[in-house]
C-alpha cells in the first residue's frame, strides 16, 4: 500500500459544487491540485479569488487552498498528474442517464495523459466505469460522493463513510491513502458495488422523505394528528433514527430527482422494476399540488399576491436546480397567481418578480408561503396568513397553516 497520508498531485475535472469542494479540501490536506472545467468564465473567475458558490465555510478554505490549486481550461495542465477525479455533471435526459460530459471528460484526459489513474466521483449507473475502462484502457476507480449541500466543506472532511470501488489492489490503495486524512470507515470493493451504494443510497434518502409527507397526508385528516410528534417518537427508535423524517414540500435539488429517475430507468433497462423508489418519485411530484391546492382553498381571489419566502432547493446554499421552491412558483404562475419571491442569497431569478428581504416580502404580500427551511424565516412577525410548507413555525398561532397536522392547524392541546 502507498505509504499513509503521502501527499499527492491530483486533478480534478469539473468544479462545480462538488468538484470545487473536493479541489479545495484535498488542496488544504496539502496535496497540489489541478483544477480543470470547460467553463472559461468560471475558470477565470476561480482565477481572481470569485467564488459563485455560496456555502458555508467555503470563502475561507478557499483562500486557504488558493495557492495549491492550479485552475486550468487546459486538459494539458493535467499531464503530470497520476490521480485524475472527474466530477462532471451526469444529468438525465428523457428519464435516463446522460453520461455524455464524462466521457468528453475522459477522452480529452487520454489525449493529454493516457497513463493516469481516472477517479469517477460523478454519479453514474452500475457499469460505467468498466466502460471507461474497456474503452480507453485506462485504471478506473470509482469513489462516489455523498455530500450534502449547505455542508458540503464539513462533509468532505468528515464524511460518514468512503466508498471506493476498483478491480485491483494498487488502484485502491491510491485513493484509500488519498482520504485517508478523514479517519472515516473505508469500504473497499467492486467498480460496481460502489456505483450502487451512491444510487441506492440517495433512493432510500428520497424514499424516507416521501414516506413521511404520505404519513404527512395523513395526519391532515385524523383528528389531533401531528407530523412531527408522529415523526419524533419514529426517529428515537435507533433502527430507524431522526434524519429525513421531516416534512415538507418534497425533495428537490440536483441529486435526488435525477439519481432517482437515473436509477429506476437503469433497472427497468435489467427488466427490473424498482416499485418502492417509483412510488416515492410520485409521491415526491404530488406535493406541489397539495400545496398548490391549499393555496387555492384559501384564496379565491386571483389578484391578490401570494409571497414566497425562500427560492435555493434547501436552506444555506444558492443551488435551485430541481428546487421544489421554484416549481411551486411557477406552477402558481400558470394558474395566474400573483407572486413574489424572497430568498437569502438568491436575488434574480428570470421570470420571478423578487423583492430584497422577508419584511418588503410580508408587506407587499396578502399571503405568504414558507418554501425552504433557511433560519431567518424562524422569526417572522405578521399577522398575514403564513402557509408553513416546512414547519417552522409555532403553529398555535392563528394565522399559520401547518402541513401535517390535523385539519392544518386544529391541534387540541395535549396536557
Ligand atoms: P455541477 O453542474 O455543479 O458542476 C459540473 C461541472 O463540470 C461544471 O462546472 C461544468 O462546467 C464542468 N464540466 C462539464 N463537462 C466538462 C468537461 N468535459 N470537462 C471539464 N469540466 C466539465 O455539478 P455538481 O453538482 O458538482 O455534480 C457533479 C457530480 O457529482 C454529478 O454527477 C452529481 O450527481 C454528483 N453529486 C453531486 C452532489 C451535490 O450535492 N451537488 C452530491 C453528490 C454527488
Amino acid at each position: 500500500m502507498a505509504q499513509k497520508g503521502a501527499l499527492m498531485k491530483v486533478g480534478v475535472v469539473g468544479l462545480g459544487y462538488v468538484g470545487l469542494v473536493t479541489a479545495i479540501v484535498l488542496a488544504n490536506a496539502g496535496n497540489t491540485v489541478i483544477g480543470v472545467d470547460i467553463d472559461n468564465e468560471k475558470i477565470a473567475n476561480l482565477k481572481n479569488r470569485i467564488v459563485n458558490i455560496y456555502e458555508p465555510g467555503l470563502e475561507g478554505a478557499f483562500n486557504q487552498a488558493y495557492d495549491k490549486i492550479n485552475f486550468s481550461i487546459d486538459y494539458a495542465s493535467l499531464k503530470d498528474t497520476n490521480l485524475i477525479y472527474i466530477i462532471v455533471s451526469t444529468p438525465t435526459k428523457e428519464g435516463k442517464i446522460l453520461l455524455d460530459y464524462v466521457f468528453d471528460a475522459i477522452g480529452s484526459i487520454k489525449n493529454s495523459n493516457d497513463t493516469a489513474t481516472i477517479v469517477i466521483k460523478s454519479t453514474v449507473v452500475p457499469g460505467t466505469a468498466r466502460r471507461v475502462h474497456e474503452r480507453t484502457g485506462l485504471e478506473v476507480v470509482s469513489n462516489p460522493e455523498f455530500i450534502k449541500e449547505g455542508n458540503a466543506i464539513y462533509d468532505t472532511i468528515h464524511p460518514d463513510r468512503i466508498i471506493i470501488g476498483a478491480s485491483n489492489k494498487k488502484s485502491l490503495d491510491l485513493v484509500e491513502n488519498l482520504w485517508s486524512f478523514t479517519k472515516a470507515p473505508i469500504v473497499r470493493t467492486t467498480n460496481e458495488n460502489a456505483e450502487l451504494i451512491k444510487y441506492a443510497s440517495n433512493s432510500f434518502l428520497a424514499t424516507k422523505i416521501s414516506f413521511i409527507n404520505e404519513i404527512a397526508n395523513l395526519c391532515e385528516k385524523i383528528p389531533n394528528a401531528d407530523i412531527e410528534v408522529v415523526a419524533k417518537g419514529m426517529g428515537l427508535d435507533k433502527r430507524i433514527g431522526p434524519y429525513f423524517l421531516k416534512a415538507g414540500i418534497g425533495y428537490g435539488g440536483s441529486c435526488f430527482l435525477k439519481d432517482t429517475r437515473a436509477f429506476t430507468n437503469f433497472a427497468r433497462g435489467l427488466e427490473e422494476k424498482l416499485n418502492i423508489v417509483e412510488a416515492a418519485m410520485k409521491v415526491n411530484n404530488d406535493r406541489i399540488n397539495r400545496i398548490i391546492n391549499l393555496v387555492k382553498v384559501e384564496v379565491d381571489d386571483k389578484n391578490i399576491v401570494v409571497g414566497v419566502l425562500g427560492i435555493a432547493f434547501k436552506n444555506n446554499t444558492n443551488d435551485m436546480r430541481e428546487s421544489q421552491a421554484l416549481k411551486l412558483i411557477k406552477r402558481m404562475q400558470e394558474e395566474n397567481f400573483r407572486v413574489k419571491a424572497y430568498d437569502p442569497v438568491i436575488k434574480e431569478v428570470k421570470g420571478i418578480e423578487m423583492v430584497h428581504s422577508k419584511e418588503e416580502c410580508i408587506k407587499t404580500s396578502n399571503i405568504l408561503i414558507i418554501a425552504t427551511e433557511w433560519e431567518e424565516f424562524k422569526d417572522i412577525k405578521t399577522k398575514k396568513l403564513i402557509i408553513d410548507a416546512r414547519r417552522m413555525l409555532d403553529m398555535s398561532k392563528d394565522n399559520i397553516i401547518a402541513i401535517g397536522v390535523s385539519g392544518y392547524n386544529k391541534k387540541e392541546e395535549i396536557l
